[in-house]
């Protein structure tokens, strides 16, 4: 393994799973499946690699039936999204998750089951042992992003009584730097935190 790996591996204390299988019973994707499999004749590696592992669910009903929480979770957090079309939703079950809820290549998994949750925005299933660990991890972000506000305002009020062009630029690309921290976590609304 790899210290990127065993770094990232880390960060997300592996013991809090406990195993339910729910995130590889349903799941679905940013991108609808018509778009995956256009991505996957272009050769495109993490379409591809879900395609290899995830077969398409029927209709959000069949999925349902599979796991009714987790599909009602999902669609009812996608529904903030001002984009948000069920009928482009397509759910997807690991052809790998067996009965006992156990991965049959659980040592071989691929990276995109080694790295969930990718992000502290990650969507879950209810009861995931992850849950708690992505709310504080949100957090994290969020008290960043508040930092990041308190220090612009600090910028401005510093701006205002320097007059040496060196200084001002320095305060500029410092703003800059605290824009993109900003910028970055827009799609999870830090405007409003
Ligand atoms: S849903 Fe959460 S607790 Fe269950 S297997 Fe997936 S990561 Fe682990
Ligand atoms: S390969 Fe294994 S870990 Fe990955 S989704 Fe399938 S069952 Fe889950």
């Amino acid at each position: 393994m790899s210290s990127y790996e065993e770094n990232y591996l880390n960060k997300r204390p592996q013991e809090l799973c406990h195993m339910c299988g729910k995130c590889c019973r349903v799941v679905t994707t940013k991108h609808p499946y018509e778009k995956l499999l256009e991505l996957q004749k272009q050769g495109d590696k993490g379409a591809c690699e879900f395609l290899e592992l995830f077969v398409p669910f029927e209709s959000i009903d069949e999925a349902r039936k599979a796991d009714s929480g987790t599909v009602d979770n999902i669609i009812e957090q996608l529904k903030s999204d001002s984009n948000y079309d069920e009928s482009k939703i397509t759910f997807y079950t690991c052809r790998c998750l067996q009965d006992d809820n156990k991965c049959s290549i659980y040592e071989k998994r691929p990276a995109l089951c080694r790295h969930c949750p990718s992000t502290p925005w990650a969507i879950v299933p209810p009861g995931c042992g992850f849950e708690g660990w992505l709310f504080m991890k949100r957090e994290e972000d969020k008290e960043r992003v508040r930092k990041a506000k308190e220090e612009l305002l600090e910028m401005e009020v510093l701006k205002r009584k320097v007059t040496n062009p060196d200084t001002l630029d320095k305060i500029c690309a410092v703003e800059h730097k605290l824009n993109r921290t900003i910028e970055m976590y827009k799609k999870y609304g830090s405007e409003n935190w």
